[in-house]
C-alpha cells in the first residue's frame, strides 16, 4: 500500500506540472496575437505569417475538373477532382512511392521528370482523352512546347517542404527535409521545375498553384462546409501542426513581391504556428519539454509544435515515465522479483520496449489511454503489453499511465485552443455585425483531432475560457474535419488561380 500511495502522489505531482490554467491560456492568446501582428509587419519573426497569394475561398458552388499532385514525403499522389458545384466532389487518385535514389538525385530534372511521368500514367489510366491529346502533340511538335489552351487541365501542386512563395504558382525551394537531398533544386522555383518536365511530355496540364497543406485544408473545408460563409481557418494537428487563416489585406504590412488579385481585400496567411513563441515568453516548459528539445536536430525551434503535435506528445510521455521508473520510491511498472542491477532491470518492461528508446512511444497509445474509461482499464493494459512490452501491467500502472498521458494530451489541446482562439479574435468575426449569428467555421485535419478522444472537447473547453470568446463565442465556433486538403483543396486553389489570369 505505501508504494501505491507513493505512486498516486507522484502521479498527481507530475500531472500538476502539465496544468495549463485559464490564466496561462489567456496570456498565451495575448502573446499569439502580438506575434501574429509582428509577423505581418516583418520577416524573420517567430510566426512567419507567409502570404500565400490565395485571396478568396470557395463557397461550394465551384464546378469543373481539376488536377492535384502532392509531394510531401515517401509518396507522390496524383489525383483528379470533379467539383460538382453543390459542395460535393468526386476524387480519383493514385499513389506511388518515390524511389530512394531519386530523393538524392544529381539533378532536380531527374526527380521532376519522374513526377511528370506519373502524371502522364495517371492520365493514361483515368483520362484518356487528355493522354491522347499529348500523344498527338508529340507527333506534331518535336520540341517541348507548353500546352496552354483553355482546355488544359489546371493543376494544384501541394509541396510540403519549406518554400519561399513569391506568387500563386511560384515558390523557391529553401531546403529539402524528410530525407530528400538534391542540392541542384535548392533556390529554384519548384512549379517551373515541374512544368518543364510536363511540357517535355506535351501533357495538357498547367501547374497553376503552389499549395501549402494548411491552405488546402482551409479551401477544402470552405467548399464542403454547410452555411453561406466559408471557413476562416484551416489547421493541421497530425505529425506536425500548422494553420492558415484569412487576413484582411490591409493588415499585411510587409512587402509582397508577387502578383495577386487585390479586389477581395483578403489574403490567406500561412502562420507556420509550429514556431509560435520559440523564445518561450509564454509557453509552458517542464523539465521533460527541455529534455525533448535537446534531443531534436533543431533545438529552440518549432517550440509550439513540440508541445502539441503527434510526433512529440508520445516522447513527452515517454520521458516522464522514464523519470518515474528511475525513482526507486515509486512502484511504477516494477518487477517485484528483480535483482536491482540498474533501473531498467527493476521494471517489468522488456528491453526492446519503446519506453527505453528515444521516440519509441507512439502517441497513438495516448488515444487508447484516453478512450479506456472502464474501472479495470483492460484495453489500455492490453496495449501496454502488446505495444510497449510491459509484462502484466497492474491496474495502478495503467491508472498512472492514463493520468500522465491524459495531462499531456490535455495541455496540447489547450495550447491548440490558444492558436485557434487567437485567430478567431484576430479576424474580428465574433463582433462583426455582418457576421451576427453566423457560425465561425474552422476546418481541421490530422490524426490527433481525428482520433484522440475528447481532443476537440478539450479545445472547446479552452476556447470557452478565453476572454473575448467565452461561452457564447465558443458556441459560434464550429470545428469540423476537412479531409483531402491536398486533393480537393489543391484543386480549389488551382481553380482560384485560373480565375486570376
Ligand atoms: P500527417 O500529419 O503526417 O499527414 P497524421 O495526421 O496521420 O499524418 O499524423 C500522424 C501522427 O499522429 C504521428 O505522429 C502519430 O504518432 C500520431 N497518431 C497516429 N494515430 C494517433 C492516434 N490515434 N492518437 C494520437 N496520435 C496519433
Amino acid at each position: 500500500w505505501p508504494l501505491n500511495m507513493a505512486l498516486a502522489e507522484e502521479t498527481k505531482a507530475v500531472v500538476a506540472k502539465f496544468d495549463y490554467t485559464d490564466e496561462n491560456l489567456n496570456a498565451g492568446v495575448k502573446e499569439f496575437i502580438r506575434q501574429m501582428g509582428e509577423g505581418l509587419e516583418q520577416d524573420g519573426t517567430s510566426l512567419s505569417q507567409i502570404p500565400t497569394y490565395v485571396t478568396a475561398v470557395p463557397n461550394g458552388t465551384e464546378k469543373g475538373m481539376y488536377m492535384a499532385v502532392d509531394l510531401g514525403g515517401t509518396n507522390f499522389r496524383v489525383c483528379s477532382i470533379l467539383l460538382n458545384g453543390d459542395t460535393t466532389f468526386n476524387l480519383t487518385y493514385s499513389k506511388v512511392a518515390i524511389p530512394k535514389e531519386l530523393m538524392v538525385a544529381k539533378t532536380a530534372g531527374e526527380l521532376f521528370a519522374f513526377l511528370a511521368k506519373q502524371i502522364e500514367e495517371f492520365l493514361k489510366t483515368h483520362h484518356q482523352e487528355h493522354f491522347y491529346k499529348a500523344v498527338r502533340r508529340r507527333q506534331t511538335f518535336s520540341a517541348p512546347e507548353g500546352y496552354r489552351d483553355e482546355n488544359a487541365l489546371q493543376l494544384g501542386f501541394t509541396f510540403s517542404f519549406p518554400v519561399n512563395q513569391i506568387g500563386i504558382n511560384k515558390g523557391n525551394l529553401i531546403r529539402w527535409t524528410k530525407g530528400f537531398d538534391i542540392p541542384d533544386a535548392v533556390g529554384k522555383d519548384v512549379c517551373a521545375l515541374l512544368q518543364v518536365e510536363i511540357d517535355k511530355l506535351h501533357l495538357p496540364v498547367k501547374v497553376s498553384a503552389l499549395v501549402n497543406d494548411t491552405v488546402g485544408t482551409l479551401m477544402a473545408r470552405s467548399y464542403t462546409s454547410p452555411g453561406k460563409t466559408g471557413a476562416i481557418l484551416g489547421a493541421i494537428f497530425g505529425t506536425g501542426t500548422n494553420g492558415a487563416y484569412i487576413e484582411k489585406l490591409a493588415n499585411v504590412k510587409k512587402p509582397m513581391t508577387g502578383e495577386f488579385d487585390k479586389t477581395t481585400g483578403l489574403m490567406v496567411i500561412n502562420t507556420e504556428w509550429g514556431s509560435f513563441d520559440n523564445q518561450l515568453n509564454v509557453l509552458p516548459n517542464t523539465t521533460w519539454d527541455i529534455q525533448l528539445d535537446k534531443n531534436t536536430p533543431n533545438p529552440g525551434i518549432q517550440m509550439f509544435e513540440k508541445r502539441v503535435s503527434g510526433m512529440f506528445l508520445g516522447e513527452i510521455v515517454r520521458l516522464t515515465i522514464v523519470d518515474m521508473l528511475k525513482n526507486d520510491d515509486i512502484h511504477l511498472f516494477k518487477d517485484i522479483n528483480s535483482s536491482h542491477n540498474d533501473w531498467k532491470s527493476t521494471t517489468n518492461i522488456a528491453p526492446q520496449s519503446g519506453i527505453f528508446q528515444p521516440w519509441g512511444l507512439d502517441s497513438a497509445i495516448m488515444s487508447v489511454a484516453a478512450a479506456d474509461n472502464t474501472p479495470e482499464l483492460g484495453t489500455l493494459r492490453q496495449s501496454l503489453e502488446s505495444d510497449l512490452h510491459v509484462y502484466s501491467p497492474s491496474l495502478e500502472d495503467a491508472q498512472a499511465f492514463k493520468a500522465i498521458a491524459g495531462a499531456i494530451g490535455r495541455r496540447a489541446a489547450r495550447l491548440s485552443a490558444v492558436a485557434v482562439g487567437a485567430i478567431v479574435l484576430q479576424t474580428g468575426k465574433l463582433t462583426d455585425p455582418e457576421w451576427a449569428g453566423e457560425a465561425i467555421d474552422i476546418g481541421v485535419d490530422g490524426s490527433l483531432v481525428e482520433h484522440y478522444p475528447y481532443f476537440r472537447d478539450m479545445m472547446y473547453e479552452g476556447l470557452r475560457a478565453i476572454e473575448g470568446i467565452g461561452e457564447e463565442g465558443a458556441k459560434r465556433i464550429r470545428i469540423g474535419i476537412a479531409k483531402d486538403g491536398s486533393g480537393v483543396g489543391a484543386a480549389l486553389i488551382a481553380l482560384v488561380a485560373a480565375g486570376m489570369e
